[in-house]
């Protein structure tokens, strides 16, 4: 691609998910591309989001499955005993790895890294903070991603967000996780799988708030049945940090609760606040958010915006997605928009939830309450019949009534995000209840519930 009067044709600010995804792509179309990263290439996702958390979720389920073994014959010989910084070395040494990769496929690519912290100047000009140089673009696709939001309570920096989580230097004895969406349900799990004294504490009536209600009102009992306290409609007012280095919290209504460690997932922000939108016009929405068309493209021609920044999907395969669309649209001259709809999507909850397509509430939103069939069924997986877990699955297929097409599937189950990630495939084609039913049966598994849910659910009279 030739350009002689910028420095770059594409220069990217943020090396996460999308950045690298638009940067290696734009790359391969011929385009001259350099990403500037202010931490580490990976982001969010590799550095201290899915990646580890995942990693965190495996450590914390083995508790469970030492319990599990024994009603199949097992003996575990004493106790087992955790080591929180093995885990954490581990966990790093495969960062430290991915990190690599991801360098290594961007240089590959014939993408510039620029280790500094990048802001606009204006339309074509980027800001070095570091190197205090400027370097000018072409095009400008920012991919700076998000940072989590804690509320301003007295006594917060006594608390902690997912960032922190990751790098304790011991694990508490007592944690509170205040939130309840995706980051507070999953660390809420780990650190109770951990042996760690958890209370999840939320302000609302059900976790979970967007899932399928039997899901949320299901996966409430789970956790219960795992021993982790569960405060609903509760709000911490302060936060007070004592001699021996506990805290106490005290709560709306005046009531205390005394822990060693707070953790806030209460959503994360678009880090766009010191990022120089003001001096090219693109005006936020009040979260932060940068407004983008389908091609993601900003108010101003010739920057675009990905992934987080634009609070659309906040997930990682999204991100990758409009990133990718990016190259296509600008540097491949085939105009490409993300398709934000069944997006299938996981909660790595214990147990997990797998979920893609609409809620029973928003299929009667759309197409009626009368026009929706119901089908599910909870019961107790195979392994719990000798592990001896009371821990149910839940299935749940929402259908079209007159068109018969599925409109979503929700799971609460072992493996969950797994199972979803197939059957996202089926609802993205647009497939029939009757093609589910249709479809032979995989016995003996959890899944073949799927296709033989035969009876409407119709919910108890009164
Ligand atoms: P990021 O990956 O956040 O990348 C942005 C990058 O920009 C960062 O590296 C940042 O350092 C850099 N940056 C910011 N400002 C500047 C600047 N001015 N100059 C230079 N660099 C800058 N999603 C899933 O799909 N599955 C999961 O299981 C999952 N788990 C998660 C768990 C946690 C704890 C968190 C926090 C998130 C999780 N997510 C998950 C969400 C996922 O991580 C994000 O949706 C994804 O990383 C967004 O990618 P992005 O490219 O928009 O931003
Ligand atoms: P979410 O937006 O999912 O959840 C935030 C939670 O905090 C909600 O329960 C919200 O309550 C509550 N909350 C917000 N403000 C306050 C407040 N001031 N006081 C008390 N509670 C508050 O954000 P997360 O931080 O959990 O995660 C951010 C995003 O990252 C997710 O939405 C998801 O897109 C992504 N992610 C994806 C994962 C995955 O794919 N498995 C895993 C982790 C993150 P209310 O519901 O009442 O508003």
């Amino acid at each position: 691609m030739s350009q002689s009067t910028y420095d770059y044709d594409l220069f990217v600010i943020g090396a996460g998910s999308g950045g690298v995804r638009a940067a290696r792509m734009s790359a391969s179309h011929g385009a001259k591309v350099a990403v500037a990263e202010e931490h580490r290439v990976g982001g969010t996702c590799v550095i201290r989001g899915c990646v580890p958390k995942k990693l965190f979720v495996y450590a914390s389920q083995f508790s469970e499955h030492f319990e599990d073994s024994v009603g199949f014959g097992w003996t575990v010989p004493q106790a087992p005993t955790f080591d929180w910084k093995t885990l954490i070395a581990n966990k790093d040494k495969e960062i430290d790895r991915l990190n690599g990769i991801y360098i290594r496929n961007l240089s590959n690519s014939g993408v510039e890294i620029i280790d500094d912290r990048a802001v606009l100047k204006d339309a074509h000009t980027v800001h070095l903070v570091k190197e205090n140089r400027n370097v000018t673009a072409k095009n400008i696709l920012i991919a700076v991603g998000a940072w989590p939001n804690l509320p301003s309570v007295p006594g917060i920096e006594h608390a902690i967000s997912s960032n922190e989580a990751f790098d304790l230097e011991e694990l508490p004895k007592r944690i509170v996780v205040v939130g309840g969406g995706y980051i507070a349900v999953e660390f809420a799990g780990i650190f109770n799988g951990l042996g760690v004294d958890t209370t999840l504490m939320y302000r609302g009536p059900l976790i979970l708030r967007g899932f399928d209600q039997d899901l949320r009102t299901n996966l409430q009992e789970e956790v219960v049945k795992k021993g982790m306290n569960l405060r609903l409609e509760s709000d911490i007012e302060a936060i007070a940090k004592q001699a021996d280095g506990s805290l106490v919290l005290t709560l709306k209504g005046g009531e205390t609760v005394t822990t060693d460690a707070v953790m806030y997932a209460t959503g994360r922000l678009p880090n766009t606040a010191t990022l120089g939108l003001e001096t090219v016009g693109i005006e936020t929405k009040a979260n932060g958010a940068i407004p983008v068309d389908a091609y993601s493209k900003t108010s101003v021609e010739n920057i675009y915006a990905v992934g987080d920044v634009t609070d659309r999907a906040n997930l990682t395969p999204i991100a990758i997605r409009e990133g990718a669309a990016f190259a296509e649209t600008v540097f491949n001259n085939n105009p490409m928009a993300v398709d934000h709809s069944n997006i299938p999507t996981a909660v790595f909850s214990q147990p997990e939830i797998g979920t893609v397509g609409l809620t029973e509430e928003q299929a009667g939103e759309q197409v009626g309450a009368g026009d929706v069939a119901i089908y599910k069924s909870t019961f107790r997986p195979m392994m719990n019949t000798l592990s001896g877990s009371e821990e149910r699955t839940t299935m749940k297929i929402v259908v079209h009534e007159s068109t018969d097409k599925v409109l979503g599937v929700h799971i609460l189950g072992p493996h969950s995000g797994e199972l979803i990630q197939a059957v996202g495939i089926a609802v993205t084609m647009g497939a029939t209840k009757a093609q589910f039913d249709a479809t032979v049966a995989v016995h003996p598994t959890a899944a073949e519930e799927l296709v033989t849910m035969k009876e409407k659910y119709i919910p108890p009279a009164g």
